[in-house]
């Protein structure tokens, strides 16, 4: 097992691409804190698998979009594990939106979970990675941080602030052994794209510009990456943003 004894945080870890991670952090030995924005109950069904499988993992439940939020989730999972080795910053939302749909509330709510969410609970876990000398925050980026795409000017925005935050914070914390790196899924199956994976056109479309042939990917399909970017095969990665997309963004 790759991640014996860490303790790693995943936001939004009660579904979709989190619950992915964190049950595969959790059959990697990992001690899991799987954090719920609003229904504890779905974070407590992903540890309560984890925990049946044979691994150790808490619910927890915070408002990344809030700054004293992030601080509270820190300082509760320290407490019940004692330290903080990983944070996955999966948490986020996506409103689709024209220019001119997109609205002050719109623009604020995809910013403060993606974007402000992922910076704050970085901040809130570096005094502890700090103390033990070590530590891997990822930040779940996507395709739509490193290309664009229609309808979703707050949503690039917010994913694009998060490829270049990893690289500003290796700057400042590669010399601690804490390794800051993103990973980019593609367009994977989840109840994010839901709504649009309902229409054959679009999935049609997104298979046509996918090059490994297929329209989605699956959350598991992210997990190895996410595994490699927590664990020790990854020490001398710093400020990468991993795209795990089946090829998308290599047009
Ligand atoms: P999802 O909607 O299934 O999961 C998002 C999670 O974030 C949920 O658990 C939700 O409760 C949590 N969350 C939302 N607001 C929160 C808040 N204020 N505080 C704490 N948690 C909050 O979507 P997903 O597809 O699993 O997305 C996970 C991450 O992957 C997101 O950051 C998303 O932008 C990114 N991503 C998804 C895709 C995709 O195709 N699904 C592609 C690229 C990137």
């Amino acid at each position: 097992m790759n991640l014996e004894g860490k303790v790693a945080i995943v936001t939004g870890g009660s579904r979709g691409i989190g619950a992915s991670i964190a049950r595969r952090y959790g059959a990697e030995g990992a001690r899991v804190a799987v954090v719920a924005h609003t229904n504890l109950d779905k974070a407590r069904a992903v540890a309560g698998e984890i925990v049946s499988a044979g691994g150790e993992a808490q619910a927890f439940q915070a408002d990344v979009a809030k700054v004293s939020e992030c601080a509270r989730l820190a300082d509760a999972v320290i407490a019940a594990f004692g330290t903080v080795d990983i944070l996955v910053n999966n948490a986020g939302i996506f409103i689709a939106a024209t220019i001119e749909e997109t609205t002050e509330e719109i623009w604020d709510a995809q910013m403060d979970i993606n974007l402000k969410g992922s910076f704050f609970m970085a901040k809130a876990v570096v005094p502890a990675m700090k103390s033990t000398g070590r530590g891997k925050i990822i930040n779940v980026t996507s395709i739509a941080g490193v290309g664009g795409f229609p309808d979703s000017g707050a949503y690039c925005s917010s994913k694009g602030g998060q490829v270049i935050m990893v690289k500003a914070l290796c700057l400042e914390l590669a010399k601690y052994r804490i390794n800051v790196n993103s990973l980019a899924p593609g367009n994977i199956r989840t109840d994010m794209n839901a709504p649009f994976r309902a229409d054959p056109d679009y999935n049609a479309h997104q298979k046509s510009l996918t090059p490994a042939g297929v329209d989605h990917l699956d959350a598991e399909d992210l997990t190895g990456a996410a595994v490699f970017l927590a664990s020790a095969d990854s020490d001398m990665v710093h400020g990468a943003n991993l795209l795990v997309d089946g090829g998308w963004a290599a047009w």
